[in-house]
């Protein structure tokens, strides 16, 4: 049984079953259609049959329209390509919203409308990778990063399909070694990219304004409310008290924004307390890295975590 919106293997290019139609040929265009030059203004993007202040009904008519846009804008001068691929960029964003005229987002037709994005533009092109992803796996980073919707790392950092190997969890947070101890969502990931995928890199990437910091810096010992997070964030207790003796003067903020970067040391510290990450660090087939996201200011650091091992001698 297949519910609505799953994808029938046998109409090829990933036409949606019943309920949902095939979906429009916005990016099967052909860009070597120019013609001859016509001067592009902001109006040659409102097409006569689809005035900008006409609501749009559903993602088909929607669909439509844009590709009527599309088929104008082809006609444009070479000089005005630029132009329309950033324009075509934008319909595509304001495709996948699905919601332009305001309406309520069906989720599975958005779901589907992104994989078919991702279908065409990625997946049917770069057939060369995803063959050879077919046999195989083998990243060459493990990054452990934050759930935020906001700091996804193959976004931020251009990883392909294959390049990395992810864990993402409240507040970027690893762990120490404890075998047995619960469920060891982490820690299994950690272990099985290590032991088997042979990473050569870890990075933990925290971020600004991260929503587990915050909680984790202003929720009092006891005072949590929640089921699960309070319990979680004690990972990042360390930093917390390194965060209060160091800059607990300043105000919230600041608090937070130095316990976001001093949580990933935390974090890259307790990497070491796994006996064979810790093994392959000495032997240096695996390198340690701190990163941090900052979107409010749209930069990315990232520093080297080292360890010096130095053997004690007893005269
Ligand atoms: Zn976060």
């Amino acid at each position: 049984m297949c519910l609505r919106g799953c994808y029938d293997k046998k109409a090829g290019g990933g036409s949606l079953l019943p309920g949902q139609g095939s979906l429009p040929r916005l990016w099967g265009r052909k860009k070597s259609s120019v013609s001859e030059p016509v001067a592009i203004t902001s109006e040659a993007l409102t097409t006569p049959e689809t005035p900008a202040s006409e609501p749009l009904r559903n993602a088909d008519e929607m669909a439509a329209s844009l590709n009527q846009k599309v088929d104008a804008l082809v006609k444009a001068s070479p000089e005005s390509a630029k132009k329309l691929e950033e324009t075509i960029a934008a319909l595509e964003k304001t495709y996948l919203s699905g919601n332009a005229a305001g309406a309520p987002e069906d989720p599975i037709a958005r779901l589907g409308r992104g994989f078919q994005t991702f279908k065409t533009n990625h997946y049917n092109k770069d057939t060369a990778l995803f063959d050879k992803l077919k046999t195989g796996q083998w990243p060459k980073y493990m990054v452990i990063a934050c759930s935020d919707s906001r700091v996804d790392p193959a976004t931020i950092l251009g990883f392909q399909p294959g390049d990395a190997f992810m864990v993402r969890n409240v507040a970027n947070m690893v762990p120490a070694w404890e075998p047995k101890g619960g469920y060891p969502s982490v820690s299994s990931a950690l272990e099985y990219a290590v032991k088997h995928l042979k990473v050569e890199h870890i990075i933990v990437i925290g971020h600004r304004l991260c929503g587990g910091i915050k909680a984790l810096v202003t929720t009092e010992e006891g005072q949590g409310s929640h089921d699960f997070i309070e319990s979680w964030l004690e990972i990042g207790k360390p930093a917390r008290a390194v965060t209060k003796a160091l800059a607990g003067s300043d105000d919230v903020d600041e608090q937070c924004k130095f316990c976001e970067k001093e949580s990933v040391n935390v974090s890259l510290t307790n990497l070491l307390s796994y006996p064979w990450v810790k093994e392959k660090v000495i032997g240096k087939k695996v390198s340690l890295h701190g990163g941090f996201y900052d979107f409010v200011e749209g930069s990315f650091q990232v520093w080297d975590f080292d360890v010096t091992i130095s053997h004690s001698k007893k005269y």
